[in-house]
């Protein structure tokens, strides 16, 4: 069993298995827990401050690996995209593939999590939602993603900064210092691995990231977003796009069972929210479909009185997308208007594009690969009926 991106309750449970006595279960997990999440040990070796014994005992049963990494891709604007193959389920399980994205700017570095392979959700504008296959990550599985980051980044005490492309650097600044949830997936259909993985990410002994850099962003999974802001107390994006049920309808389709008012309702609602803690909408620029000057004041007043902050993302386009990005002049005319009614710097910079990391743009390309190679497979046996 994997203990890196484990729970305290797991690491707890872990030690018992392997003998240790009760008394000093609390004691030996706290050292478990400085060595994985504060020190990012990379196998039991490291852990100078535990007995010989138990560390074979811990070595012999668990592991500290993180999911491998199949690729890795540096954009020319500095952001990266791992592929990552998660531990096979069981024997016949080659693995679940995901992406993860990091971003980095001069004062901090943002990084994108996947919290589902795939999503069920079919949003006609995003990539994800065309993967065929989907299953939740779990909190382990989440959590190794960062792992792998700060692994890969030099962020852990002692670590190496790697030698090209852009690691903001400097005192108290850590590479990863933002958490997004909008790589593959909603994370509000994967409520509990999602809760339990932000528990893990923010735990002062550990990795010690603040609520306030996480974000989980959700399409509109109304039921779910007061336990979120309850439980996690972390930053919400909503997926807006539209100003309308007719237009929502068509392009998140999750509209047609969470519509425009139930949605706003829980927004006004969400635990948490306030002047200095708003809620980001996204809205993606799709040309001749949502970008109208008519459609910017519909989004303006369907805000009114909400702590907001309006993100637009330009249309990030991916092979075989019916979509196009708004014009540039229509974005900034759109961006203009929202600015104007009070809304500040709501333009969000493509990033990453060259190597298909930018928002909806993730889809694991074995999964392509595997998806033609079946397709293939159908098309012999389709051929062989004849
Ligand atoms: N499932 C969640 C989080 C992942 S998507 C959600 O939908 O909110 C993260 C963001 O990227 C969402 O706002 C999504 O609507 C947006 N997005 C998806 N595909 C996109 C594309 N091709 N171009 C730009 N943004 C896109
Ligand atoms: Fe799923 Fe979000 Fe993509 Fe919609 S936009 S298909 S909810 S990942």
């Amino acid at each position: 069993m994997r203990l890196a991106g484990a729970t305290r309750g797991e690491i707890i449970q872990s030690l018992r298995e392997t003998g240790v006595p009760d008394r000093e279960l609390n004691m030996r997990a706290s050292q478990l827990w400085h060595w994985i999440y504060h020190r990012g040990a990379g196998d039991f070796g490291a852990m100078r401050n535990i007995a010989r014994p138990v560390l074979d005992r811990l070595a012999e049963r668990f592991t500290l690996a993180r999911p491998e990494v199949v690729a890795e891709q540096l954009s020319a604007d500095g952001t990266r995209k791992w592929l990552l193959r998660m531990a096979p389920a069981h024997r016949f399980d080659k693995g679940a593939e995901i992406e993860c994205v990091y971003i980095p700017e001069s004062d901090r570095g943002t990084l994108c999590v996947s919290s589902q392979v795939g999503c069920t959700l079919n949003c006609s504008f995003c990539h994800t939602g065309t993967m065929p296959l989907v299953r939740n990550l779990t909190a382990a599985e989440i959590v190794a993603q960062v792992l792998v980051a700060r692994d890969r980044l030099g962020d852990f005490p002692g670590g190496v900064a790697p030698a090209s492309g852009l690691v903001p650097k400097g005192e108290g600044v850590r590479a990863v210092s933002n958490i997004v949830f909008m790589g593959m997936g909603e994370p509000l259909y994967n409520f509990e691995a999602v809760r339990d993985a932000i528990a893990i990410l923010t735990d002062g002994d550990g990795l010690s990231l603040s609520k306030r850099r996480i974000t989980v962003s959700t399409s509109g999974v109304v039921p779910e977003m007061a336990r979120l802001g309850a439980e996690c107390g972390t930053m919400l994006a909503v997926s807006l796009h539209a100003t309308n049920n007719a237009l929502r309808d068509k392009l998140v389709p999750l509209n047609r069972k969470y519509p425009l008012e139930t949605l706003l309702e829980a927004c006004r609602n969400y635990p948490g929210a306030s002047n200095a803690r708003r809620i980001t909408f996204e809205y993606v620029m799709l040309k001749g479909v949502n970008d109208s000057p008519a459609e910017a004041r519909a989004l303006v007043r369907l805000l009114k009185g909400l702590p907001a902050k309006i993100n637009l993302i330009p249309f990030n386009p991916w092979p075989g997308s019916a979509f196009e990005c708004s014009d540039w002049q229509t974005i900034e005319r759109f961006s203009e208007i929202v600015f104007n009614a009070g809304y500040a710097s709501p333009v969000r910079t493509p990033r990453g594009r060259d190597i298909l990391a930018a928002c909806g743009q993730l889809k694991s390309e074995s999964e392509k690969l595997r998806a033609r190679a079946r397709m293939m497979l159908e098309e012999s046996l389709a051929v062989g009926q004849d």
